[in-house]
């Protein structure tokens, strides 16, 4: 039994959530006494052989450039076929918006057991139990998977990427896509330097910042930090930023090594998509806001004054 782990990449390059993927499947394969390998559908800009370093001894690549874009149904029967041909295996995807496009697709071709939102390797002492977040990231379920081919997704930043040496061996994928039964007719970058969902860091706004104008401050703190940019919804429900933006429970959830909310409350929606940020700092005139209960720092105080000051001080380092 082989661990797969599908490789999400995106205009060439291998996605930050991806790698951490590869490197729990390494672990897991190494736990297991058997090889990872991992999938790849599309082309790279660099060389495929060197994902070795994260532990994968081969890459099985269908190298056609019109699999570049994800397809999650044609994604998903390639993938289907392939795992159906080597036998009994463990899959694993990055839970991210690829990931669950795909991850339960599979599942279902291949009848397995599916865990999302995976946080940590299984526990194979007593079957092959999974821990997970569930309610939002409020409490953990242990989940058993009980069939032969079982599929993990993996929540992003569950996992450290572990980098060493090595080089994966290419071998060809031939893969029988099925004609896409939808096609992208145009796709523009949505707005922001930095990719939300791959961002390490994230400057956010609330309802905090008073109108569009003011988000001057916002974006400034961004682009020195190198961050993307995000708010809560009624931010964006106010059209004061657009809805991809938009973080939370009906939004988009994200988890990067530092989010900055300013002038956002707290609510538990808004919590739901930002509370598995590694480091959150809160800036918030009012000491109740339920957000402090959260944030691993806090600055209680009036945004207008306390931003421009950390954007002359991040200007001095
Ligand atoms: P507010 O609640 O109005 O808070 C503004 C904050 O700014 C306050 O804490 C205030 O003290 C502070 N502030 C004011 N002025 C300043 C200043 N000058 N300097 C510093 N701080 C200041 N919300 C989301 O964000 N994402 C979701 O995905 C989401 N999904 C939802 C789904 C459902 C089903 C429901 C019912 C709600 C959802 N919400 C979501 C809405 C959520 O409940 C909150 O209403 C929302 O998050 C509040 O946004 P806010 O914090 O920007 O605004």
């Amino acid at each position: 039994m082989s661990v797969y782990i599908f490789i999400d990449h995106s205009e060439g390059h291998v996605k930050k959530a991806s790698l951490e993927a590869l490197s729990y499947g390494a672990t897991l394969a190494s736990q297991l006494n058997t090889t990872a390998e991992g999938i790849l559908l599309g082309t790279l800009s660099t060389d495929p052989a060197l994902l070795g370093k994260y532990g994968i001894t081969k890459v099985h690549q269908a190298a056609q450039e019109s699999l570049n874009a994800l397809d999650s149904q044609v994604y998903a029967k390639i993938i289907a076929d392939f795992v159906s041909a080597a036998g009994d295996s463990i899959l694993v995807f990055s839970n991210n918006l690829s990931g669950k496009a795909v991850a339960p697709r599979v599942a279902v071709r291949l009848k397995a057991a599916l865990v999302t939102g995976a946080i940590a390797l299984p526990d194979t002492s007593k079957g092959f139990v999974v821990k997970k977040t569930v309610f939002s990231g409020k409490a953990f379920a242990n989940i058993s998977l009980n069939t032969p081919t079982k599929v993990i997704a993996l929540n992003p930043n569950a996992y450290s990427v572990k980098e060493g040496e090595g080089k994966a061996e290419i071998v060809p994928l031939t893969a029988t896509a099925p004609a896409p039964k939808v096609r992208v007719v145009s796709a523009t970058a949505a707005t922001g330097h930095v990719p939300l969902t791959e961002a390490e860091i994230v400057v956010s706004g609330g309802r905090g910042l008073k109108g569009p104008e003011n988000w001057g401050i916002i974006e400034e703190l961004a682009n020195l930090l190198g961050a993307a940019t995000a708010c809560s919804r009624p931010v964006a429900d106010a059209h004061w930023r657009p809805h991809n933006e938009h973080v939370g429970q009906t939004g988009i959830a994200i988890a990067p090594n530092l989010y900055i909310a300013i002038g956002i409350s707290g609510a538990i929606q808004h919590l739901a998509g930002v509370n598995r940020s590694k480091v959150i700092v809160v800036i918030n005139k009012d000491p109740e806001a339920p957000f402090f209960k959260a944030a691993d720092y806090g600055i209680v105080g009036d945004a207008f004054e306390v931003v421009p000051k950390m954007i002359t001080a991040v200007k001095k380092l």
